[in-house]
């Protein structure tokens, strides 16, 4: 491994060494956000310490300083994700905000009464939501590719969905409340031989997968940072050339111009054609200090140790009695979601909470996946490449602790 060395890793992360009721911190609720490394939290101080000034607007040294360390974020992630033009990296808001646009613009630019929409069983609401917006506004059709009760894709009927009308496709490439990795890369080739253009969500990939968007050949890729070690309030859209090309503005207003008058305005060039507005700076520059520290790593040697604590920790659970776990796909990344018999997911989360352990209880913001496995909710148990073994033994106890006094 690169530079795996789990001790000099749970150094990096200042958060990780505090108690929570008493306890020390077992933190497992990294689906929902991550903790930040110190080069991450020394950068955003550092910003606003040092540098603080608006973005592409002035000739002035600061505004200067801070234009070319956000540019730098988007030569980051154009090399992370490995996009052929850095004008192809809108910096967004986060996931949310990406497939928004990319609903809300191309669905103005290509979706017609009647066309269709193809997602699957196992999104999060953000990647149901706009399209079932943009269906309503346009007249369109949504469809769903369905999922068997291990939570994988089925694939015969995702051909069968496939169509002369189908205009898009937008598809998670890890289940945030499952875990799946769904088989992405034959998504895209499928849609493809249809015409049909692909967004990925990998609000759940890009911080335990090496991406590549021109090896997927995935027409638009969104995450979030804050998922990925970054702070909150930035997210990248990436979207081929053409499309983004094709497709009219998102958003009105500063920095997405290039001419304004009261009769009519001309649209800036990629990328600020889709950025309107005061960008959220500093977070968008420490994405790139989140991405310099998961490349210091590397993405391989994470997935390899996630990968093994997942294992592990699916072996221990499956130990206590009654437990289920909802989602038991044959690849799988990250994630635990688990029922335990006659025991409501919440009254686990906050017993655990007591324990200084943080988990999330719930839907996890994917009501269809719950309806599907005819549950309330779960309790999900999300990996990152801070944890350890000693966190996985610790929660265990507590749930083994928990089933015993709530049984
Ligand atoms: N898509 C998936 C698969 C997610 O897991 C999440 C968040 O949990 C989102 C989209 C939404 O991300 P955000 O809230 O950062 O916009």
């Amino acid at each position: 491994m690169k530079n795996f060395d789990i001790n000099n890793i749970r150094a990096d992360f200042p958060l990780l060494k505090r108690e929570v009721n008493g306890k020390p911190l077992v933190y497992l609720d990294n689906g929902a956000t991550t903790q930040k490394p110190q080069v991450v939290i020394d950068a955003l101080v550092n910003y606003y310490t040092d540098m603080n000034a608006n973005v592409h607007r002035g000739v002035h040294y600061l505004s200067q300083i801070s234009t070319d360390a956000f540019e730098v974020t988007r030569q980051k992630v154009q090399s992370f994700i490995n996009a052929e033009h850095d004008y192809e990296i809108i910096i967004t808001k986060g996931t949310t905000d990406s497939i928004n646009l990319v609903a809300q613009c191309f669905g103005q630019a290509f979706i017609d009464k009647d066309d269709e929409i193809i997602i699957s069983a196992m999104e999060h609401h953000s990647n149901i939501v706009p399209w079932q917006m943009l269906c309503d506004a346009k007249g369109a059709v949504l469809k769903v590719i369905p999922m068997n009760d291990h939570g994988d894709l089925d694939m015969e009927a995702y051909k069968a969905l496939l169509s002369a009308k189908t205009k898009i496709v937008s598809v998670t490439y890890v289940s945030n409340s499952l875990g799946t990795i769904n088989p992405i890369e034959e998504i895209i080739a499928l849609a493809h031989s249809n015409n049909t253009p692909v967004l990925v969500d990998a609000a759940q990939a890009v911080q335990h997968i090496a991406l590549d968007v021109q090896k997927l050949d995935a027409d638009f890729l969104v995450f979030s940072g804050h998922k990925m070690y970054a702070p909150t309030g930035v997210g990248v859209l990436y979207g081929k050339e053409k499309w983004l090309n094709a497709m009219p503005p998102y958003q009105g207003g500063g920095d997405m111009i290039k001419d304004v008058t009261f009769e009519k305005t001309t649209y800036n060039e990629l990328p600020f054609k889709f950025e309107a507005g005061t960008p959220n700076i500093e977070a968008g520059i420490c994405l790139a200090h989140a991405i310099d520290y998961i490349n210091e790593i590397g993405l391989d040697a994470i997935q390899k140790y996630e990968d093994d604590l997942l294992a592990y920790a699916t072996a221990e659970i499956l130990k206590i009695e009654g437990v289920r776990i909802i989602g038991t796909a044959n690849k799988k990344s990250s994630v635990l979601s688990f029922i335990v018999d006659g025991i409501h997911p919440y009254d686990i989360g906050v017993i655990l909470d007591k324990l200084g352990i943080a988990v999330r209880t719930g839907h996890h913001c994917a009501q269809p996946v719950m309806a599907q496995f005819e549950i309330p909710g779960t309790v999900r148990a999300s990996l990152a490449m801070y944890n350890t073994k000693e966190d996985i033994d610790t929660f265990i106890k507590g749930l083994q602790r928990a089933v015993t006094m709530l049984k």
